[in-house]
C-alpha cells in the first residue's frame, strides 16, 4: 500500500511534507500516532500557521495547515483507521471525553510552551473532520509586541482614516470582512489606541482574543443565540466608556449598540459584509432606526490580508495579458514595479512572506449622514464616499502590487468578490 493518496484527491504540497515512520495499514502504534499529531502541531506553530485541519477522506488521512490565509498539504497517510486514531488524540490533548461534544479550547504543550487552541469537530463522509486553531498571537504582529494601528502595514491614508476613527469621542465604528480578514486585529488595535488608563473598557468576544492590558475582556460561552446580546446588556450596565463587540451578529446588540453610541459611548463592532456599503446594508438590515444610525455612526472600515511578496527571493516581472484580463484591467495598467517571488527556503518555495492589511474606509460627513438618515440608495452614498476620496479594496491592493509588495495573483486571489 502506498503512503500517498492519489493525486487527484491532494493539493500539491508545497510545504515539506513530513516523514512518517512506517505503519500498519490498519492504524498507528500509539506512539507513532501521538508523535504524528504532535509533530504537525509543532510544526504548523513554527511556520506561523493558524489553523491545522485533520481531515478524513476515506482511503487516509490529510493534514493540511493555513499559512497567510492559504491552506497547505503536509502529510498525507493512507489507513482509514489513521484519520480517525488523529481525531481521536486531539481530542484527548483539549480533554473531550464526551462523544457528542464538538468543540472544545484549552491549552496544549507546543515547542515547550502552553499555547492557546481551540478545536472543533465536523462530521463528513468519511468520518469526523477537525479544525485546530492557534490563537497564541494577533496575526500581524509578533508575539510579545505592541498591537497599534502603525503597525498592521495599512497605507498612510489608511492608517490617518483609523486614527481618526479611534480618537472619536463617541459613536459607533464598524470594522468589517470576512473571517480571516484581520478585523478582530484591527478592532483591538483601534482599543488599544488613545486608552490612557482613565477609561474603562469592555470587549465582548465569541473566542477569546489576545490579552490586552487594563481592558476587561468577556467571552460569550456557545456564542450564538441571544448570547452576545446577554453579554452586551450586562456589560452596559457596568457603564463602559468603551465598548467592543466581536463580532455583532444579531438584531438586539445592533439596537443596543447603537443606543449605547448615542448615549456618549464609543462603539466598536466587528460586523459581516464584503466591503463597506454591504456592511451598510446588513447593518441597516438588522431593522435600526435609521436616523440613530445616520447620527451615531462615526466611520465603516473593510478590510483584508494580502500575502506580500518575499523579499528573499523577489524578482521584476511584466504582468501577462491573462493576469490583467483576470483582473479586468486595461494594458496600460501594466505600469509599475511589478515583481513576485520564485520561491526559496525563506517562503517555503510560496513565493510569498508576512501578510499587510488593505481597507476600504468610509469616514462620516454631514453629507453621508443625511443620506443615511434619508435612506438614500446604496449607489448614491457610494457615489457620494467616493467623491470624498474613498478608495475600494481593489484599488488598495492595485497600489500594492504596482509598488512589487504582492502580486496580481493575490490582488485576484482576496478581491475577487469586492
Ligand atoms: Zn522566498
Amino acid at each position: 500500500m502506498t503512503a500517498r493518496l492519489p493525486t487527484s484527491l491532494a493539493t500539491p504540497p508545497r510545504a515539506a511534507v513530513l516523514q512518517m515512520p512506517a505503519r500498519v495499514p490498519d492504524g498507528l502504534d500509539t506512539d507513532a500516532l501521538m508523535r504524528l499529531v504532535q509533530d504537525n502541531l509543532e510544526a504548523a506553530r513554527r511556520q506561523g500557521a493558524s489553523d491545522v485541519h485533520f481531515e478524513a477522506t476515506g482511503l487516509g488521512l490529510v493534514v493540511r495547515q493555513r499559512i497567510d490565509g492559504v491552506l497547505e498539504t503536509v502529510c498525507e497517510l493512507a489507513g482509514r483507521e489513521i484519520a480517525a486514531q488523529a481525531i481521536a488524540r486531539l481530542k484527548t490533548l483539549l480533554g473531550i471525553v464526551n462523544g457528542a461534544v464538538r468543540e472544545g479550547h484549552g491549552e496544549i504543550r507546543l515547542n515547550g510552551l502552553r499555547v492557546p487552541v481551540r478545536l472543533s469537530i465536523l462530521s463528513g463522509r468519511h468520518g469526523e473532520d477537525a479544525i485546530l486553531s492557534i490563537r497564541d498571537k494577533p496575526r500581524l504582529v509578533p508575539a510579545g509586541e505592541a498591537l497599534e494601528i502603525e503597525r498592521l502595514g495599512f497605507a498612510s491614508t489608511e492608517r490617518a482614516h483609523l486614527h481618526a476613527l479611534a480618537a472619536q469621542p463617541y459613536g459607533l465604528v464598524l470594522v468589517a470582512g470576512p473571517s480571516g480578514s484581520g478585523r478582530t486585529t484591527t478592532l483591538y488595535a483601534m482599543l488599544a489606541e488613545c486608552d490612557g488608563g482613565r477609561e474603562k473598557t469592555i470587549c465582548i468576544e465569541a473566542s477569546a482574543g489576545p490579552a490586552m492590558p487594563g481592558i476587561l475582556q468577556t467571552a460569550v460561552v456557545g456564542g450564538r443565540q441571544g448570547g452576545m446580546s446577554a453579554a452586551l446588556r450586562a456589560a452596559l450596565r457596568h457603564d463602559p466608556d468603551r465598548i467592543a463587540i466581536d463580532p455583532l451578529i444579531d438584531a438586539a446588540s445592533a439596537e443596543l449598540a447603537l443606543t449605547a453610541a448615542q448615549d456618549g459611548r464609543r462603539v466598536l463592532a466587528a460586523v459581516g459584509g464584503n466591503h463597506v456599503l454591504d456592511a451598510l446594508n446588513r447593518f441597516l438590515h438588522f431593522g435600526v432606526d435609521a436616523t440613530a444610525l445616520g447620527e451615531a455612526l462615526n466611520g465603516i472600515v473593510a478590510q483584508r490580508l494580502l500575502r506580500t511578496v518575499c523579499p528573499h527571493c523577489a524578482e521584476p516581472v511584466v504582468p501577462s495579458a491573462a493576469e490583467l484580463a483576470a483582473l479586468a484591467l486595461p494594458t496600460e495598467a501594466a505600469i509599475g514595479a511589478f515583481r513576485r517571488g520564485r520561491g526559496c527556503g525563506a517562503c517555503r518555495t510560496t513565493g510569498y512572506l508576512g501578510r499587510r492589511a488593505i481597507a476600504e474606509i468610509l469616514v462620516l460627513d454631514e453629507g453621508l449622514r443625511t443620506l443615511i438618515i434619508e435612506r438614500a440608495p446604496l449607489a448614491t452614498i457610494k457615489a457620494e464616499a467616493r467623491r470624498q476620496g474613498m478608495h475600494s479594496l481593489r484599488e488598495a491592493a492595485l497600489q500594492l502590487a504596482r509598488a512589487g509588495l504582492t502580486t496580481l495573483d493575490e490582488v485576484a486571489r482576496v478581491t475577487r468578490q469586492v
